[in-house]
C-alpha cells in the first residue's frame, strides 16, 4: 500500500504535472471544469473496487449495501434537480448515454434528424464513422449561414420530408439556446421521439439560466463534466415510460459493471449544483461570456479580422470566426497557447480549411467561473484573448498578465 509517489514516480509526475498546468494557465475550452475536492475524493474511493452489475435493490453481485445507498441518492438528487420522471447514472461517459438513448428509441437502419458536426452538433448525433452515423439513416440539419441560428424551417422541412424515427437536439459548439418547444412541436407532427443531448448546458439549466429540456424532450442526455462540474461521466433522463427500455439499453445492452466510484462523486456533484453557490457560479460563467463577446466584437478586435458567429452568446461560450483574420483556427490556438490560455480551435459552418487546423476558435467560462472569476477578471481575460489575436503583439507582456490572473484565483489549494 505505497503512495503513488512511491510505487509509480513517473506517473505520478505526470500527475503533478497536469495540475501545475491546470492551476498556472487559463483553461477556457468550453467543456472542460474543475471538479470540486470532494468529487476528487469520492472517486479516488475504495468504491472503485466494487462491481455492482445491475440497479439498487436488483444486482447481480453480492455485497453492494452500500453502493446501492450512493447510487440511489444519486438518482434522487438528479431526479429532483432537473425535474425528471426517471434517471440512469451508470453511463461511463457522455457518448456512452447517447448510445444507449440512441438505441432505446431507434433501431439500426432508422432515420435521425441531428445537427450536421460541421455546424455545432456531437460526433454521436450523426457522424459518418461514429456508431450513430454507422449504423442509422442520418439527415443532417444546420445554422443559417447569416445569423448563425439553427434553421428550424429546415428543420421542419428535413422533418416532413424524412419522418425520422428520432429528432435530436443539442450541441457541441453553438453559442445560443434552442427553442425546445419548436422542436417538440415539430416531432409531434412527424411522430418523432425527441431526445435532447444538454452535455453542454445541463449545468445553466440546473442554475435556471437555460429552458429545462426535460419539460419538453422524451429523454435527455447528458454529461457531468462540463457545466454540471462533476466527474467525467454520463447520465440519461427520461419520462418513465422509457425507464425499462433505457435501463436494459445502458445494462446489459452496453455496459457492465458501472462504476460505482463514480457514480458516488456524481451524486456529490449533484448536490453541489442545487446550491446557491453554484447557482452564482454559472451566472459569472453566462456573463463572462457575455463579456468575452462584447469585447470580441469590438472595432479594435474586428479590425484584426476577428468575428463572434451569431454576434455574441446566451450560453457559457463563444465562437470566434476568423475567417477574415490572418490566422486559422490552429495558429490561433497555439498563439493563446503560448501565452497561457488553453482553448480548441473549431470549424466555423462551411469552413474552408480542413477540420485539423479550421477557421474558428471555442472559448468557454465555466472552469474559469469556478476558479472564481468574476466580471472585471473576465473583461481583463477577453482584452488579452484580443490581443493576443491581433498580427502584432508582446507575447511577454500577455504571458504575465496570464500570470497574474492564475495568481489572483489559486486553483486547488494544498492539493
Ligand atoms: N454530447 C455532447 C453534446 C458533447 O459535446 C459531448 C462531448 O464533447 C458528448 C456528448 C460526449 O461526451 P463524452 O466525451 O463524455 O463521451
Amino acid at each position: 500500500n505505497q503512495p503513488l509517489h512511491e510505487l509509480d514516480p513517473e506517473v505520478a509526475a505526470a500527475v503533478d504535472a497536469e495540475l501545475e498546468r491546470q492551476q498556472s494557465t487559463l483553461e477556457m475550452i468550453a467543456s472542460e471544469n474543475f471538479a470540486p475536492v470532494a468529487v476528487l475524493e469520492a472517486q479516488g474511493s475504495v468504491l472503485t473496487n466494487k462491481y455492482a452489475e445491475g440497479y439498487p435493490g436488483r444486482r447481480y453481485y453480492g455485497g453492494c449495501e452500500h453502493v446501492d445507498v450512493a447510487e440511489q441518492i444519486a438518482i434522487d438528487r438528479i431526479k429532483e434537480l432537473f425535474g425528471a420522471e426517471y434517471a440512469n447514472v451508470q453511463p461511463h461517459s457522455g457518448a456512452s448515454a447517447n448510445q444507449a438513448a440512441l438505441f432505446a428509441l431507434a433501431q439500426p437502419g432508422d432515420t435521425i434528424l441531428g445537427l450536421d458536426l460541421a455546424h455545432g452538433g456531437h460526433l454521436t448525433h450523426g457522424m459518418k464513422i461514429n456508431f450513430s452515423g454507422k449504423q442509422f439513416s442520418v439527415v443532417p440539419y444546420h445554422v443559417d449561414s447569416e445569423t448563425g441560428l439553427v434553421d428550424m424551417a429546415e428543420l421542419e422541412r428535413l422533418a416532413k420530408e424524412h419522418r425520422p424515427k428520432v429528432i435530436i437536439a443539442g450541441w457541441s459548439a453553438y453559442p445560443r439556446q434552442l427553442d425546445f418547444a419548436e422542436f417538440r412541436r415539430i416531432a409531434d407532427e412527424v411522430g418523432a421521439y425527441l431526445w435532447v443531448d444538454m452535455a453542454h448546458f445541463a449545468g445553466l439549466v440546473a442554475a435556471g439560466l437555460h429552458p429545462n429540456p426535460v419539460e419538453y424532450a422524451d429523454v435527455v442526455t447528458s454529461t457531468t463534466h462540463k457545466t454540471l462540474g462533476g466527474p467525467r461521466g454520463g447520465i440519461i433522463l427520461a419520462k418513465k415510460d422509457f425507464a425499462k427500455k433505457l435501463n436494459s439499453s445502458v445494462f446489459p445492452g452496453f455496459q457492465g459493471g458501472p462504476l460505482e466510484h463514480v457514480i458516488a462523486a456524481k451524486a456529490v456533484s449533484f448536490k453541489v449544483a442545487a446550491s446557491q453557490e453554484f447557482k452564482e457560479r454559472q451566472r459569472r460563467t453566462v456573463e463572462g461570456a457575455r463579456i468575452l463577446a462584447e469585447r470580441l466584437t469590438a472595432a479594435d478586435a474586428r479590425e484584426a479580422g476577428v468575428n463572434v458567429l451569431s454576434g455574441g452568446t446566451d450560453v457559457h461560450l463563444i465562437l470566434v470566426d476568423l475567417r477574415e483574420s490572418e490566422l486559422d483556427g490552429q495558429r490561433a490556438e497555439d498563439r493563446l497557447h503560448e501565452v497561457g490560455i488553453t482553448v480548441n480551435r473549431n470549424a466555423v459552418p462551411d469552413d474552408p480549411r480542413p477540420p485539423m487546423v479550421t477557421s474558428g476558435l471555442r472559448i468557454g467560462t465555466p472552469a474559469l467561473a469556478t476558479r472564481g472569476f468574476t466580471a472585471e477578471d473576465f473583461t481583463e481575460v477577453a482584452d488579452v484573448i484580443a490581443e493576443t489575436l491581433k498580427p502584432s503583439h508582446d507575447a511577454e507582456a500577455l504571458k504575465a498578465r496570464v500570470k497574474a490572473l492564475a495568481d489572483k484565483h489559486p486553483l486547488y489549494p494544498g492539493l
